[in-house]
């Protein structure tokens, strides 16, 4: 599936080839703290490539994320929107994006969750669900 993204100032956009099939919600402390949330919502892209068509995104390296690797975060230096985060050679490539600034989003339905070990135990977004706010 084609996607297309951009970031919150729209510096950065870009577009991928993703694999519906791997939409996952994932509950690690890494997502929870970089995305500022209780979990992400990401999908893989198939070939490890993202093709910038504006400005390149910063990198920020987490030196030992929760699997024990290394692993990138792209991000956009002026607002700070999550673009992907990525394996680290030498293992072997692969790239997920944040499926939130993609314009594909409400098309994406995470199909798995990861690190449910770590995951809030309240259930998933509870309360009141208010029409038009
Ligand atoms: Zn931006
Ligand atoms: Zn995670």
């Amino acid at each position: 599936m084609k996607v297309d993204g951009s970031c919150h100032c729209g510096a950065i956009a870009y577009t991928a080839e993703v694999d519906p099939e791997k939409c996952s919600i994932c509950h690690c402390n890494d997502c929870q703290i970089t995305a500022g949330s209780a979990f992400s919502f990401s999908v893989p892209t198939v070939d490890a490539k993202v093709t910038f068509t504006r400005a390149q995104p910063s990198i920020y390296m987490k030196m030992t994320a929760d699997s024990g690797r290394p692993r990138a975060h792209a991000f956009c230096p002026t607002c700070a929107t999550r673009i992907y985060s990525a394996s680290v050679a030498p293992a072997a490539p692969q790239i997920t994006l944040r499926a939130g600034p993609l314009k594909q989003r409400r098309e994406l339905t995470p199909k798995r969750q990861l690190w449910c070990s770590a995951a809030f135990d309240w259930p998933q977004a509870p309360g009141e669900k208010l029409s038009g706010q």
